[in-house]
């Protein structure tokens, strides 16, 4: 028990800070946690669970003023935030989770796998929201 009250006030801290400092937050309706490459966040999520942490920053959201949802996760780490391409289709193999980096076939930008699909979480986001 204390372990998991450890990792949720971790969680806690993560979640205020993340809205304290942006006017805007969106995540993904589900994460496994093999995604997360914060070992810390990761057991955290692992022990405590994705909902609790998106209901944290729901609920801070609100209290600080700021805006925060949450998207569909389909294809946020497959597409290409440059051009739309979907690793996977057209003849490509589908990105695994040893692949940390890639350059997409079409547009041929170079992407880190993390922050490509941080992108592509934010403009859903962002379209969801206007
Ligand atoms: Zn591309």
């Amino acid at each position: 028990a204390q372990v998991f009250e450890r990792r949720r006030d971790f969680l806690h801290n993560v979640s205020t800070t993340l809205i304290k400092n942006h006017d805007f937050v969106a995540a993904e309706e589900l994460r496994s946690k093999n995604m997360l490459k914060n070992h810390a966040l990761a057991m955290s999520i692992a022990d405590v669970g994705w909902r609790t942490f998106l209901g944290m920053l729901a609920y801070k959201a609100e209290l600080y003023h700021r805006q925060f949802l949450t998207v569909n996760p389909k294809n946020t780490t497959q597409a290409c935030h440059e051009c739309g391409f979907v690793m996977g289709t057209a003849g490509t193999e589908k990105l695994i989770l040893a692949d940390r980096e890639w350059t997409c076939p079409k547009c041929h930008a170079h992407h880190d796998r993390d922050h490509n699909a941080a992108q592509n979480i934010l403009t859903k986001g962002i379209i969801k929201l206007a």
